[in-house]
């Protein structure tokens, strides 16, 4: 029996069922899902997966891709057409395909919307609960690997979003001990007010960035006082300088933080040397 997906709008053969290669599930895991049972054929506590698909999309600010209504009909219609008696819905939903760039695409953008069916007979999972299973322990690191360029970036997401929001270009995230990591998609860098250049060590759960350790070797060579040492917002607020640093941003200077002027609100002299020292270096040895 051939499977049936739904993709936005449409019943199609599972095998030749695709999304857009710049959907933001497959790029920023930028997306929601729910999975139902199926006994005969019907769908078990539909209501609470339905509400809670609803919560997860509210939370997340992505608009909902139809009604309930028409989404349940769907649902049934996808159990239907793949002939589930016993088995699992899936359904996703995303905040759809868009130009690679961390904030909320352009109001308007259709959410993307995926919904699949397939068997799983009761009869195996009885077997498995006659016997009883077996279960091990694992590090819950949910997500504690920072170091790693995955594309699990909804975090990062949200925090850009939240910036562009209050007119910022970035985001510096907070750890809990009141501690900046990074940006949401650069790394982070002050001279602080003793004149000291300052950017989080690389091994703290950060993203090891190539522009970061490219300027590091810059600030050497310019035999600057460079400390890998976290630094807290206040000590932002204090700096003479802020800067971040990234493949898209090189080096950027930043003038204010949470509101408050950093320096005296203008590009600092050392964030403006490296930013051209690396464009200077990054041009003539790019290959
Ligand atoms: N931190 C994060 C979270 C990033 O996504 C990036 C890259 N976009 C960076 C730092 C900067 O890394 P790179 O200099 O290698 O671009």
């Amino acid at each position: 029996m051939s499977r049936v997906a739904y993709v936005n709008g449409q019943y199609v053969p599972h095998g030749q069922a695709t999304v857009h290669i710049e959907d933001r599930g497959f790029q920023f895991s930028d997306g929601v899902y729910e999975v139902w049972s199926v006994f005969d054929g019907r769908m078990a506590d539909f209501d609470g997966h339905m509400t809670r698909l609803h919560r997860s999309m509210d939370e997340l600010r992505i608009p909902a891709p139809m009604s309930r209504e028409s989404l349940t009909r769907v649902l049934h219609e996808t159990v239907r057409r793949n002939r589930v008696n016993e088995g699992l819905v899936y359904i996703q939903v995303t905040r759809g395909a868009a130009r690679r760039d961390h904030p909320f695409p352009p109001e308007g953008t259709p959410p993307t919307l995926v919904i699949t069916a397939r068997s799983l007979p009761l009869s195996k999972g009885n077997a498995s609960a006659a016997k009883g299973v077996a279960i091990v322990t694992h590090p819950d690191i949910r997500w504690g690997r920072c170091d790693i360029k995955t594309v699990g970036l909804l975090p990062n997401v949200l925090a850009k979003q939240a910036a562009k929001e209050k007119g910022a270009a970035e985001a510096w995230m907070v750890d809990d001990m009141g501690l900046v990591t990074e940006g949401s998609s650069t790394n982070a860098w002050i001279v602080d007010k003793d004149g000291k250049l300052r950017t989080r060590d690389a091994q703290s759960n950060i993203l090891r960035g190539i522009t970061r350790a490219a300027v590091i070797k810059l600030v050497e060579a310019e035999g600057l006082e460079l400390e890998e040492r976290a630094f807290t917002v206040d000590e932002v607020k204090t700096a003479r300088e802020a800067f971040y640093t990234s493949a898209s941003g090189y080096v950027m200077p930043a003038v204010s933080i949470d509101g408050v002027v950093i320096g005296d609100g203008k590009p600092g002299p050392i964030a403006t040397k490296l930013r051209s020292k690396y464009l200077d270096q990054a041009r003539r040895d790019a290959i």
